[in-house]
């Protein structure tokens, strides 16, 4: 097979195969001659080579317009392949080379592999025999709409868990991605060519054409371009956490001279991130959503110099003189003079029988963005009663026939702010059932069934639903800070002057000063953002202290 022209990635494909060597060469010198600077012209010399080249084709996520065979071939004759070639290519048009003596075979090929047209050998003067068909075929194939798509395409099955998760990942870091379903034709298309059965899911192709069973995230982190390893051994600060504190402490570490790394163990954005829109963060009259402003800050972090690490988990924090190491799950470690914590808060569960087993197929813990799509026509529900929850009820009344919210107190008004509150009230799909709390979850496989029970009255019901998202509030995941840093009884983290409520100074404490505002217990290690005891648990507050304890690292630093 001739290689293709790597330049020519985004152009369509005419394909050409001939067992005869001088044959095969004369067809394609006589398409290049003429579709050259619109197609890129891919020869063959077998029927398997041949379809070796569209899998290839496929798997880069490349279009094919035209498949030109020659009939008699061995091992695979011209109907054959075509038989094969229309499993990848369903609408690539199929033309036939065939001898005089074979025209009963094209005519048959017709009903067989739905051929398009059947030329016969030779095809000399190509003006006149060859390129009016090919002309013919590239211009219904042109009318048809064929997008190439040179994205990551992931395919798997809608009520698959780890399914979920890996399209969160990619979604949650930027990354563009296409979903098939494994049980549809073009699910089922990619499946073949990435040589999958499609029993272990999600199987991801890269734009590159690899394709991957079942990553984990930390792998297909490194193949869809993501930096997992730090670039340096020692950095100035190590940020942990890349939600909206950790991204400003990026930021403005990294533009202020600082050697800075952030470390995420999953995607930016932290729990911004998952918003669909963020109306109070200064300076956005008509709202942000949490993924523009994750991408911006990205962006931002990374003009002035900072490193992002993804998927990479902090376990551990130790302090090795005057350097502060923090460990990584997988045994590695980093050292760096300074660390700011902003670690933020994580969902909680919802306690209910049934519904552990249906996380991911169905039951959606802050993940309303990128299930949206599943949502069209659907009748939802979400638990929570305060703005997360009230943001993804706005959000997913845009797909869903129906969007009820779930809430265990009397009214909205104790827990949202009053702005989504009349947005709520002005959207006829939603309704708000006050005094409610799940006590079951049914679905085989799927969530099929909740059962919901009035508080006041006592009474139980049990509704269909197919979806359902979980805001339920959060906690700080600051276990393995335990014995290193103070914490509040709820985990938060303990920072500045909260830490000398008794006057004292904090145990182990060996310096002659008290510690700065954000500077947690141990001297060195700051705080910033949702994770930090009585933080405000805003966008703005998260970014502010960002910026905040950057200041505070470099008094830190001067004294040092
Ligand atoms: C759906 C939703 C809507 C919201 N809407 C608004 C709004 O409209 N306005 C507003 O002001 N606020 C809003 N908030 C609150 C706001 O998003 C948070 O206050 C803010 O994101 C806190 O930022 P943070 O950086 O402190 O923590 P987070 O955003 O929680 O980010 C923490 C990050 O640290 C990472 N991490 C945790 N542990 C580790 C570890 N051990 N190693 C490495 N990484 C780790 C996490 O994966 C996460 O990415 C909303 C929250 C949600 C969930």
């Amino acid at each position: 097979m001739t290689t293709p022209d790597p330049g020519a990635a985004a152009r369509s494909a005419i394909l050409t195969v001939d067992d005869d060597p001088g044959v095969s060469r004369a067809v394609a010198r006589d398409l290049r001659q003429r579709y050259g600077g619109q197609h890129r012209i891919v020869r063959a010399e077998s029927g398997a080579a041949a379809l070796d080249a569209l899998k290839e084709l496929r798997m880069r996520g490349d279009e094919v317009a035209v498949i030109l065979a020659d009939y008699r071939m061995p091992q695979m004759n011209g109907i054959e392949f075509l038989e094969k070639a229309i499993e990848i290519y369903p609408a690539a048009r199929r033309v036939l080379l065939t001898a005089y003596a074979d025209t009963n075979a094209a005519i048959e090929a017709i009903n067989v592999v739905d051929l398009d047209y059947y030329l016969l050998k030779p095809w000399d003067p190509p003006e006149e025999k060859l390129y009016p068909v090919i002309d013919a075929q590239l211009e219904g194939w042109q009318a048809e709409d064929h997008t190439a798509v040179h994205v990551t395409k992931v395919i798997g099955h809608r009520w698959s868990a780890r399914c979920t998760e890996v399209r969160e990942f990619l979604a949650r870091n930027q990354v563009a991605y296409r979903w098939y379903a494994s049980d549809e034709p073009d699910g089922q298309r990619l499946l073949g060519v990435a040589g999958a059965d499609g029993r272990t899911l999600p199987v991801i192709i890269t734009p590159d054409g690899e394709a991957m069973v079942a990553p984990s995230d930390a792998d297909l982190a490194g193949k869809v371009g993501l930096s997992t390893t730090p670039a340096e051994d020692f950095y100035d600060l190590v940020v942990v956490g890349g939600g909206p504190a950790g991204l400003g402490a990026a930021v403005y570490g990294a533009s202020e001279g600082l050697r800075t790394v952030l470390v995420e163990r999953m995607a930016t954005g932290g729990q911004a991130g998952q918003s669909s829109r963020i109306e109070n963060y200064l300076g956005f009259p008509d709202g942000v959503s949490g993924a523009q402003l994750t991408t911006r800050a990205q962006r931002q972090a990374h003009k002035f110099g900072a490193e992002v690490l993804t998927t990479r988990e902090v376990c551990g924090l130790e302090v090795c003189g005057s350097a502060r190491r923090v460990r990584f799950t997988d045994g590695n470690t980093l050292d760096a003079h300074t660390v700011i914590l902003a670690t933020g808060v994580s969902y909680r569960q919802l306690n209910a029988p049934g519904l552990a087993d249906l996380a991911g197929a169905g039951v959606y813990y802050g993940s309303a963005l990128t299930e949206a799509s599943a949502c069209i026509g659907q009748d939802v529900y979400i638990v929570g009663g305060a703005n997360s929850a009230g943001q993804a009820a706005v959000y997913l009344s845009r797909h869903a026939k129906s969007v009820t919210l779930l809430v265990r107190g009397k009214d909205l008004e104790h827990s949202m702010s009053y702005y989504l509150i009349q947005q709520i009230a002005g959207i006829p799909q939603i309704s708000v059932r006050t005094c409610t709390e799940i006590v079951a979850a049914q679905g085989d496989g799927h969530l099929e069934q909740l059962t919901l029970r009035d508080t006041a009255s006592g009474g139980t019901d049990t509704v269909a639903a197919q979806l359902l998202f979980v805001f339920i509030g959060a906690a700080p995941l600051t276990g393995w800070l335990d014995g290193v840093v103070q914490r509040d009884g709820r985990g938060f983290v303990i920072a500045g002057p909260d830490l000398a409520v008794t006057g004292q100074r904090p145990a182990g404490w060996d310096l002659d000063r008290a510690p700065y505002h954000l500077e947690t217990s141990v001297p060195g290690v700051f705080v910033a953002g949702d994770a930090r005891a009585e933080s405000a648990k805003r966008v703005a507050s998260a970014v502010g202290e960002g910026a905040m304890a950057v200041m505070l690292v470099h008094r830190y630093l001067e004294k040092l």
